[in-house]
């Protein structure tokens, strides 16, 4: 079998947020959206079976892997891995992510072709995991998390991740740079959200990257006082150092890091230098493939690998990795109003089905998942 074809096919379609000039996302609220252009890459092979990951620029996967792929076995995933990674290195404009999304694709061929589910190819651990509720920022100030909280509990969630003022000015309820941060209003919403919590919700705090050293020391201190389980990302994740003194000095764990490049084998230094407590990754830092290996990693040196974000791939890569590496399932992100088991326009399906208990029930159809509609698509398809 060889791959004949590598396509982008970019559709239109619509998002509740839009970017702001500081490049984090500012959600525009249920009734509004704005239009965007996705895409989602297709791996065909000279016997029919293909693969699907959703997201891919198309200049760089047509333009630069294409050639690369073009007459290639697509089951000889850990040589593609490698060369794609070489390209990161020294290649001309080609980028992490999009390499994570070929080879997310080659896994979802894969699956295709066996009428397994990933998580299965990998050595299935479970069929379901437990989740958070993560929150969109900038939901509002203290009371509207206070309500949050206690809706998403009623719902069955166990576990809750607080995103607060990010790229955010709480005083002006305008958009903001990233920095300085606003950890002490960050603070009176996770003081409101264990409030309305109780004692028994696990609750998480993820500030993206927007306290100083000094700050994350303080907000990690209040955090433990009202018992919280991880503190994710509080600072920019360029200054490993930073982080190996935030984790020595701080109880709570520290969870990290979320964006930094080189994937596993960058956070391998991270776990060197015991710099987080746990380890994050998704599949834009290295695919499928770079995520298993750095869980494997993690187990071996006994600390968690916790996927940032949710989305098929990491359901299929939580179903094959035991809880005591992999914790949680990331959902969201959710907002009041917000009906999260409706799925996007260009799917038939969510990922992340809930059972009664609150935990993910992860897919067992073939590949990673994907339930594309495909009619939606190719009616709003972009033509070049
Ligand atoms: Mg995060």
């Amino acid at each position: 079998m060889k791959i004949s074809n590598v396509e982008v096919i970019e559709f239109r379609t619509t998002s509740h947020s839009r970017p702001s000039r500081w490049g984090y996302g500012i959600y525009l609220g249920d009734a509004k959206t704005v239009d965007t252009i996705s895409t989602l890459t297709k791996i065909s092979t000279d016997e029919g079976i293909e693969g699907y990951m959703l997201g891919g620029n198309k200049e760089l996967i047509e333009g630069v892997a294409k050639p690369l792929l073009l007459g290639e076995d697509p089951l000889d995933r850990e040589k593609i891995w490698n060369w794609l990674d070489q390209m990161i290195t020294f290649g001309p404009h080609f980028t992490e992510r999009d390499a994570g999304i070929i080879d997310c694709a080659l896994w979802d061929l894969a699956g295709r072709l066996t009428n397994l589910p990933v998580h299965k190819l990998l050595g299935g651990a479970r069929d379901r995991v437990k989740c958070y509720a993560s929150t969109a920022p900038n939901l509002g100030g203290p009371e509207v998390y206070y309500e949050h909280v206690k809706t998403c509990k009623q719902q069955g969630y166990k576990a809750y991740k607080v995103h607060a003022y990010i790229c955010w000015n709480p005083h002006t309820d305008e958009p903001a740079p990233q920095l300085p941060g606003f950890p002490k209003e960050d603070l009176e919403i996770c003081r409101a959200v264990r409030e309305a919590a109780g004692d028994d919700m696990v609750l998480l705090h993820d500030p993206f990257g927007v306290y100083t050293f000094e700050e994350s020391i303080w907000m990690g201190r209040e955090l433990e006082k009202l018992n919280y389980f991880w503190l994710e990302h509080p600072m920019i994740e360029t200054r490993v150092e930073s982080y190996r003194r935030l984790t020595r000095e701080l109880d709570i764990r520290i969870l990290a890091p979320e964006h930094v490049p080189g994937g596993s084998f960058a956070r391998a230094e991270w776990a060197l230098q015991n710099a987080a407590d746990m380890l994050r990754i998704d599949v834009y830092y290295g695919g499928l493939t770079g995520c298993w290996k750095l869980i494997n990693l993690c187990q071996a040196l006994g600390i968690n690998c916790e996927l940032h974000g949710p989305g098929w791939p990491h359901a299929q890569l939580l179903g094959a990795a035991p809880e005591a590496t992999c914790l949680y399932y990331e959902r969201g992100l959710l907002r009041p109003g917000l009906d999260d088991a409706l799925a996007a326009p260009y799917l038939n399906s969510i990922p992340d089905p809930l059972d009664d208990d609150g935990n993910v029930i992860i897919s067992q159809a073939p590949g990673l998942g994907l339930d594309l509609n495909w009619d939606y698509i190719n009616e709003h398809r972009v033509k070049r």
